[in-house]
């Protein structure tokens, strides 16, 4: 979708991916239909089990539910009450265990070793890599002239996927990773030269959040051979694209979904041809996107408050 706002705003064609209208709120279905699709019969008769509070485990548990396997999501007792149960309509087993993420992965891989259970993590992993890369084959056929495509960046299965096949296609177009300047660990293991831990901290982008695994095997380094950039944003600036989609695209995207506007509206993206913004998902808590609008909310520790 052309959005004429931006457009104006910055002097170049600027399309809107509209992935957060996908089934589940974000486009994270790509991946995991297609890595349970990519299962053996044998492996689809064992189940499969990841540990995501986020957009991964509805994915997970619909794709699963489409096609009657079993799935368990593992979680801490620190998830909220509507993401549990946003997961447990999809029909998934909900495990709460522990009081962190660590505590999730203990019983994540307590299954995989006692249950035989198939773990299908959340972005370092070739079928969901795959399969959030058929975004970026969208992209190229829907905007086959684009300079620039800008993509929220945590793990980076989006960004290695998307990349993959847009350099594939079209080496020229540059691809540019957006992450939130709080807690950003594939930008923090770039710059390392190797995958490294940083501290989780509280944000609007709060799908970004989280690390890439010390031992991670692919998106550390597709990230570090095919993006041309990485961009960092504040919280002012990652509300500042919430309220713009609110405004003026008249779209409702949740903090990881609004890095590639907030980007654009900061005069962050050296970029001057058509320039092509992935919205990848829209599970915002809707008091907190209410304050955002009502420019009330543009930080992490108001977001608690
Ligand atoms: C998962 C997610 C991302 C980031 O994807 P990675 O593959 O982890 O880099 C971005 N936006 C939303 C809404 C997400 O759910």
């Amino acid at each position: 979708m052309l959005s004429q706002s931006l457009s104006e705003r910055v002097g170049h064609p600027v399309h809107l991916k509209l992935e957060h209208h996908q089934t589940t709120g974000a486009f994270k279905l790509r991946g995991a239909s297609n890595a349970i699709a990519a299962l053996t019969p044998e492996q689809k008769s064992r189940g499969v089990v990841a540990a995501s509070t986020g957009n991964h485990g509805r994915a997970l548990a619909l794709a699963a539910k489409l096609e009657g396997i079993r799935a368990v999501i593992c979680m801490s007792k620190l998830v909220p009450e509507n993401k549990l149960d946003a997961i447990r309509r999809l029909g998934a087993d909900v495990r709460i265990v522990g009081n962190s993420q660590d505590d999730a992965q203990q019983e994540v891989d307590r299954l995989v070793a006692e249950e035989r259970m198939v773990m299908l993590p959340p972005f370092d992993h070739p079928d969901i890599i795959a399969g959030q890369g058929t975004l970026g084959l969208e992209i190229m056929e829907q905007a086959p002239d684009a300079a620039a495509v800008l993509v929220p960046l945590s793990g980076g299965g989006l960004a290695s996927g998307v990349a993959a096949a847009v350099k594939g296609i079209s080496p020229n177009t540059k691809v540019i990773g957006i992450s939130m300047a709080r807690g950003a660990a594939m930008k923090a293991s770039l710059d390392a030269g190797r995958p490294v831990q940083v501290e989780e901290l509280a944000t609007l982008a709060d799908s970004l959040g989280g690390g890439i695994g010390l031992d991670n095997r692919l998106t550390f380094a597709m990230c570090r051979d095919l993006l041309d950039d990485v961009i960092l944003l504040s919280e002012d600036e990652i509300a500042a694209g919430i309220r713009h989609a609110y405004e003026q695209e008249r779209e409702i995207v949740e903090g990881a979904g609004a890095v590639g506007i907030g980007a654009l509206l900061a005069d962050k993206v050296g970029v001057s041809g058509p320039t092509v913004l992935i919205l990848s998902g829209r599970n915002i808590d809707m008091a907190l996107h209410r304050r955002i609008v009502c420019g009330e909310a543009a930080t992490a520790t108001e977001r608690v408050a």
